[in-house]
């Protein structure tokens, strides 16, 4: 556990067990056994439900949003805060409808509701939510259909928000409340000028694309009295940011979103809703700081810091206290889903046997030879740079016909040979010059896996995102190799070069030697919040298949949904080709060929089998059979 810091970043739902395998503890449950993910392999190879998979584990996200919704309840009785919580998950944090009907079927006890920004959002709040006691935000840019439908939804009984982004949504909200005779619940966004740390400070302070100025809420303010309406303004709506890793610049926003909230009140609004929006971060790295991957705070200390500080604002300002909401969006999800992928091959870049040396050998095997006669701590950087010169050289010298391409790589094997000396030599020194700092890791080993980083893990290619990755099972093993993670898509940007090493973030992760024969599965964790809907068909990789499980008191668990990945005619025909035609003009080929001579009639059938058999087939790499696959 020390190397991977599962106990650090697993939040209680992971583990490692006695025989080394990754285990999930099921979080409603304390006296049950863990499972195991080999176990849960095991039933997806069954199922010939192929890797790479994205495994939901549906407790998780159940126990999250129970998490959420009793912390805040402890601390509103632990303050003796005046009001209640109601929580809100925001749909585009993971849209897809096993995750929105899960929140919608599990939530409804807490009245957890749903945030949406967008009609298609809208759309599946309504048609999921169970009751209409849980709450319906509805932001981002509204038209007069979303507006319709908002107001619809008001009629049926929910408690559906419209929060003013900007201003021109004002008259339309108004007028088609008048004409459909239904008072609407409005709030309003306001412009955050605290500044918060992390990755998508961008939506908080002055120049936020996102909510209303100073003067453009006393605008507000003034066409709702205007219209007699100002008594639908019920609530302030304010989103500092997603991941917020310091609990100080939470505190300072809450203390700013509190000061609008008195004076639109000393405006006349009848606000009685403050929505906090997301921000409550995930710890990806376990290492509970306040650097942009991690956090500085529980959700404990969140939920009384936010329930403290409006409760000691307000009161000096003699208001009620209102509704807390919040946005959890990526706290709620993340932790649910695991990706699992094995890894196709491995590319070592180890030193090789040094050729015995030659009377007419090339002048340069000389000097690179020479070079192993001087390594020593006082002279690795000069070696270094010599094994570096002489090792360009053989390329240009390559490049212009002078060398062969054997001398070439009788260099390579020296310059590797060298390098491994450095590497060797660096061990035993105390002070390692600055441009060999990075030596080891550049001859790190490269472990390709079957999954595609675009389509899976999208936020570690754009942003730099982190996931604690990690074997999920041989974890009783010393894992004696470092390496670096490739991706099956041809694009160099495939890789993954940060990982959480010992709490630290480390360029290369430990990983065991390959064994003849056997799978090697690895787990990409916490990625259930973004990752989905963000990714991409780069190189054409579809959709990984999704099983959902769930684990049963007796320690048992069932596969309880599954969704097949994409197959290869369902990724073209998202890039409109039509498959059934591509499928005739593929037989017209053949055909072709056979009338020319060049195969017969059987090749042919056995060329349109294997054609349309792909074509119904899975976009990752699938073993045959005979090559000893256990995925
Ligand atoms: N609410 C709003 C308005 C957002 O823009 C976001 C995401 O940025 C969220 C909620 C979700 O935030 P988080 O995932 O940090 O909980």
């Amino acid at each position: 556990d020390k190397i991977y810091g599962v106990k650090a970043w697993g939040n209680g739902y992971f583990d490692i067990d006695l025989q080394g395998d990754v285990v999930v503890n099921n979080p409603l449950n304390e006296t049950s056994n863990p499972v195991s993910l080999m176990k849960i392999i095991e039933g997806l190879k069954d199922r010939e439900l192929h890797m790479p998979v994205l495994l939901r584990i549906e407790n998780i996200l159940d126990q999250s949003i129970s998490e959420l919704n009793e912390t805040f309840n402890a601390a509103i009785n632990k303050i003796g805060y005046g009001n209640e919580y109601r929580g809100v998950y925001p749909i585009k944090v993971n849209q897809q409808a096993q995750i929105v009907e899960e929140i919608a079927h599990f939530g409804a006890r807490y009245n957890h509701g749903f945030e949406v920004g967008s009609k298609a959002e809208m759309i599946a709040a309504l048609s999921t939510i169970e009751g209409t006691d849980s709450l319906i935000i509805c932001n981002g840019y509204k038209d007069q259909e979303f507006i319709e439908l908002g107001l619809e939804a008001v009629k049926l009984g929910h408690k559906c928000f419209f929060v003013i982004e900007t201003l021109t949504e004002l008259p339309i909200i108004v007028e088609r409340s008048k004409v459909l005779n239904i008072r609407p619940h409005i709030g309003v966004r306001v412009k955050m000028t605290s500044q918060v740390g992390g990755h998508w400070s961008a939506t908080s302070g002055d120049r936020s694309v996102f909510g209303l100025s100073a003067r453009q809420l006393i605008q507000a303010v003034d066409y709702l009295k205007e219209h007699d309406m100002l008594d639908c303004l019920e609530l302030l709506h304010c989103h500092l940011g997603s991941q917020i890793p310091n609990i100080r610049d939470i505190r300072g926003g809450v203390v700013e979103a509190c000061q609008y909230y008195s004076d639109l009140c000393q405006e006349g609004a009848a606000l009685s809703y403050i929505d906090l929006g997301g921000g409550l971060a995930v710890d990806y790295t376990g290492g509970q700081s306040s650097t942009g991957q991690s956090r500085n705070y529980s959700l404990a200390e969140y939920c009384e810091d936010i329930v403290d500080t409006i409760k000691h604002t307000l009161d000096a300002k003699g208001l009620a206290h209102p509704t807390i909401v919040t946005e959890s969006g990526r706290a709620t999800v993340a932790y649910t889903s695991v990706l699992l992928f094995n890894i196709l091959d491995v590319v070592h870049f180890e030193s090789e046997q040094i050729p015995e040396s030659q009377e007419d050998e090339h002048q340069l095997l000389k000097s690179m030879r020479e070079i192993l006669t001087y390594l020593k701590p006082q002279r690795v950087q000069e070696c270094f740079n010599d094994a570096l010169f002489y090792r360009d050289e053989a390329r240009e010298l390559f490049k212009r016909g002078q060398i062969d391409l054997r001398v070439r790589s009788v260099v390579e094997t020296f310059y590797y040979g060298i390098l491994h000396q450095i590497k060797d030599t660096l061990n035993k020194m105390d002070r390692i010059p600055d441009e060999l700092e990075g030596l080891a890791d550049s001859l790190a080993d490269i472990y390709y896996g079957n999954f595609s980083l675009f389509q899976s893990l999208p936020d570690s290619w754009a942003i730099d995102q982190l996931f604690p990755i990690m074997p999920i099972h041989r974890l009783n093993e010393e894992p004696t190799r470092r390496g670096m993670l490739a991706d099956i898509t041809c694009d160099c940007d495939g890789k993954i070069e940060r990982f959480v090493v010992d709490q630290h973030v480390e360029k290369t992760l430990p990983l065991h030697e390959m064994l003849p024969e056997q799978e090697y599965y690895l787990g990409v964790f916490l990625v259930g919040a973004y990752q989905e809907t963000l990714g991409d068909l780069h190189n054409l990789f579809g959709d990984t298949n999704v099983v959902s499980v769930r684990l049963n008191q007796d320690s048992s668990f069932d596969f309880v949904k599954e969704v097949h990945g994409d197959t290869i005619e369902d990724v073209l025909s998202y890039v409109e080709y039509h498959p059934r035609e591509m499928k005739v003009k593929f037989r017209n080929k053949v055909e072709a060929a056979v009338k020319e001579g060049r195969i017969s009639a059987k090749e042919r059938q056995h060329m349109i089998k294997t054609f349309n058999a792909s074509m119904q087939g899975y976009t990752y790499y699938e073993k045959e059979e005979h090559q000893g696959q256990d995925d």
